[in-house]
């Protein structure tokens, strides 16, 4: 493979000046900077090219022996160019600093985008067993028209004239220098002159998007879940940050939680906990039949093994706790009327009879 001639490269006749190079070089490193030419190859060697071409030319030393014995000279004394990205980062950290504003760490120079929150409110029901849902939400995506960029047809942005792409103005004070961030492009370096149409030049569009969930058996109130990468967009074609979804989970009529156990409030008749008998308990998925032994007393609790919720982590579920209390009847007939009337008797309790109430039901 020849090589190309470096000032062919940046496009720079040979008495080209300090500042000429680095602005060309600058333009073409946006231009085929990684992060905006994903797995392009012949992207990825343009890149490579420029970086190599601007490390010679802006070195006084390099320059000149490239001025004088050309691709051989510099290769006659060792330099032979860059391997990969990380080569160029670490070489020129502080050019692309300059350049992106951020350094030129590999790890550092990727910036997510930012995480997103949303809230959602499920039943009780749907906590225990999962549920597959669907939800829409509202985010920015790279604009197509421009591929993120903000130019009409997603052409390269024009360099700042008034920072020369620096990002920042300097200006002199008597013996002082001050170097604020520059006003016409706030740093970035980059003006948009035309702007994209589709996004007015912002680069990103709102949308919304239909997101599907699958919220695993056993979530509760508070339970976080993250879609990966469905956040925000990162600049430069970074990764997009997270959307964390936080549960809320309505509370259930007659279902209680406690940990992965299920606490129910069963009623039972004064006859039953007295005698014993069969109960039915209300579970998550029905009815289930306990036994309750003679002299249950209100308050006791009954364990029905693995009713409870599903773990979250692992198998096997919970427990459902039946708390029985005594329900005491509301209406009674004259025969159940006179047969605690009798029992009372027995027990020695003394029962004043409510007249109104006894005579009006004879008749
Ligand atoms: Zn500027
Ligand atoms: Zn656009």
């Amino acid at each position: 493979m020849t090589k190309r001639d470096y000032y062919e490269v940046l496009s720079l006749g040979k008495s080209a000046g300090t500042d000429e190079i680095k602005k060309a070089y600058r333009k073409l490193a946006l231009q085929y900077h990684p992060d905006r030419n994903k797995g392009d190859k012949e992207a990825e060697e343009k890149f490579k090219e420029a970086a190599e071409a601007y490390e010679v030319l802006s070195d006084g030393e390099k320059r000149k022996v490239y001025d004088r014995f050309g691709h051989a000279g510099l290769q006659q004394q060792g330099f032979t160019g860059f391997r990969n990205f990380d080569d160029i980062f670490s070489s020129f950290g502080d050019v692309f600093e300059e350049f992106f504003g951020f350094g030129g760490n590999r790890s550092n120079r990727v910036r997510k985008g930012p995480d997103l929150r949303m809230d959602l409110s499920i039943d009780f029901l749907e906590a225990a067993f999962g549920k597959e849902t669907e939800f829409e939400v509202s985010k920015h995506e790279p604009c197509e028209a421009c591929h993120g960029l903000g130019t009409k047809g997603g052409a390269q942005p024009s360099v700042c004239s008034t920072c020369g792409g620096r990002g920042q103005v300097t200006r002199s004070q008597g013996f002082f220098s001050i170097s604020t961030t520059c006003p016409t492009c706030q740093g970035g370096g980059t003006v948009v002159t035309d702007p994209c149409e589709k996004c007015g030049g912002v680069g990103r569009v709102l949308i919304s998007k239909k997101l599907s969930l699958k919220i695993p058996p056993g979530v509760e109130s508070g339970s976080r879940l993250r879609l990966n990468g469905e956040g925000e967009p990162g600049d430069f074609g970074a990764p997009s940050g997270d959307l964390y979804v936080y549960l809320n989970v309505r509370p259930h009529e007659i279902f209680k939680r406690e940990g992965d156990d299920v606490v129910v409030l069963t009623p039972i008749g004064f006859a039953t906990a007295t005698l014993g008998g069969e109960v039915e308990v209300p579970t998550l998925e029905g009815t289930e039949k306990i036994q309750i032994p003679k002299a249950t007393q209100a308050g006791q609790n009954f364990r029905i093994p693995g009713k409870g919720i599903p773990h979250l982590r692992g198998r096997g579920r919970g427990d459902l706790i039946s708390v029985v209390y005594i329900q005491t009847p509301k209406d009674i007939n004259q025969e159940q009327e006179e047969l605690l009337r009798r029992l009372a008797e027995i027990e020695g309790e003394r029962v004043t009879v409510k007249k109104k109430g006894f005579f009006s039901r004879k008749k």
